[in-house]
């Protein structure tokens, strides 16, 4: 019992930690090399962790890895998955080359393939916790079966089994809404609830781990002119959803390497990574452009027009990014002062 609760309780852990990582909970998010490699590291450790507090019966272990083998082919990358019960199944052979840990091997490489493909092919089938089922109860046949050739006493076989099935789909029922309670706080602490955009916090967070790749960097802050009115004239919940609207727009513009964040009330920032300035201010009088030509739509009737005022600071040499920030600050503010619906660039020497 205190096994199966180590177990659960390292699962849990390991389903946090896969949550932390950036590659963590949407099979869609775009993974680097290093979220791949990050993420096998962890789930090979996590599994060896397992295997440490597994129970043995006639040679053969029962443990909860196949658990970890669902939520990875379920929620990481396919090569995170495939890697990780590989590498596992060969740290298993090589502690004990013995007969299970050869079919403990030949199991694993067919599931290495098998899981992916299946997780792969239920993705837009039923709901998550369906998906999670038909994965757990894939992953737990090779188990089933070992235990069948190699324990003689079929009633004990009956009760492992049993015990297996039972605290296996009682642990995906907890982790599935772990798992969704946990993703709503994550998403909740990051991003911001009216625009979808990442929030200030996220921004400040950011900026600290851009500043240490030391790329080439230009940050923009952009203002809406003269909200209050806008707000005055139609309405708050009027202005929220124009706020939705402009944020969509950001986004519609797919521009390379930007990423837009909800810094205040109406205010945005951008953050544009390895553009040169030029590219950088074309693009922001692209963005100027499409805001003042957009028709916002209220329930007044008539569509609105706004328009949007927008500092650029191009990083300095070695410059710490906060720096930066005010340096895109006051260019905005010159903008304001300049009459708005302006791009003003803070100069770069
Ligand atoms: P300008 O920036 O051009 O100087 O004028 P402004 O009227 O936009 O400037 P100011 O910063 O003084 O006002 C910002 C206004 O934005 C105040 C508030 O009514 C509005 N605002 C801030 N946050 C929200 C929000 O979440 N929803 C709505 N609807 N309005 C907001
Ligand atoms: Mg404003
Ligand atoms: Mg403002």
């Amino acid at each position: 019992m205190v096994n199966i609760l180590a177990n659960v309780g390292i699962i849990l852990m390991a389903v946090y930690f896969y949550l932390r990582t950036s590659s963590g909970w949407h099979a869609e998010t775009k993974k680097t090399n290093s979220d791949v490699v990050y993420s096998i590291v962890l789930e090979v450790l996590v599994g060896i962790a397992l295997l440490n507090f597994s129970t043995v019966i006639d040679g053969l272990r029962f443990d909860f890895r196949f658990l970890l083998f669902c939520f990875s082919s379920k929620y990481l990358d396919w090569k995170v998955t495939s890697s990780s019960i590989l590498l596992l199944a060969i740290a298993r052979f090589w502690w004990g080359q013995d007969q299970v840990s050869q079919a403990n091997l030949f199991a694993s490489i067919l599931l290495a393939v098998a899981l992916p493909i299946l997780a792969a092919f239920l993705q837009n089938k039923w709901n998550n916790l369906v998906q999670l089922n038909i994965l757990v109860s894939f992953c737990m046949w090779p188990t089933i079966l070992l235990s069948y050739f190699l324990i003689n006493d079929t009633v004990q076989v009956i009760h492992l089994s049993l015990t297996l099935m039972a605290v296996g789909y009682a642990s995906v029922y907890v982790l599935h809404h772990f798992i969704f309670d946990l993703c709503y706080l994550i998403l909740s602490a990051s991003t911001d609830h009216l625009t979808g955009l990442k929030n200030v916090r996220t921004f400040h967070r950011e900026l600290v781990t851009m500043e240490q790749k030391g790329n080439l960097m230009s940050m923009v802050v952009i203002d809406i002119d003269y909200f209050k009115d806008y707000n005055d004239c139609f309405g708050h919940d009027n202005g929220d959803a124009t706020l939705r609207q402009l944020a969509d727009l950001f986004c519609a513009q797919k521009i390379p390497d930007a990423t837009f964040y909800r810094i205040g009330g109406e205010e945005f920032a951008l953050l544009i990574e390895n553009k040169q300035p030029e590219k950088v201010e074309e693009y922001v009088h692209m963005i100027q452009k499409v805001v003042a030509e957009n028709e916002f739509l209220t329930t007044l009737g008539d569509p609105i027009s706004l328009t949007v005022s927008s500092g650029v600071a191009h990083r300095r040499n070695e410059e710490s990014l906060k720096k930066t920030l005010k340096r895109a600050d006051n260019a905005l503010y010159q903008a304001k002062r300049s009459g708005r619906n302006k791009v003003m660039v803070a100069v770069l020497h």
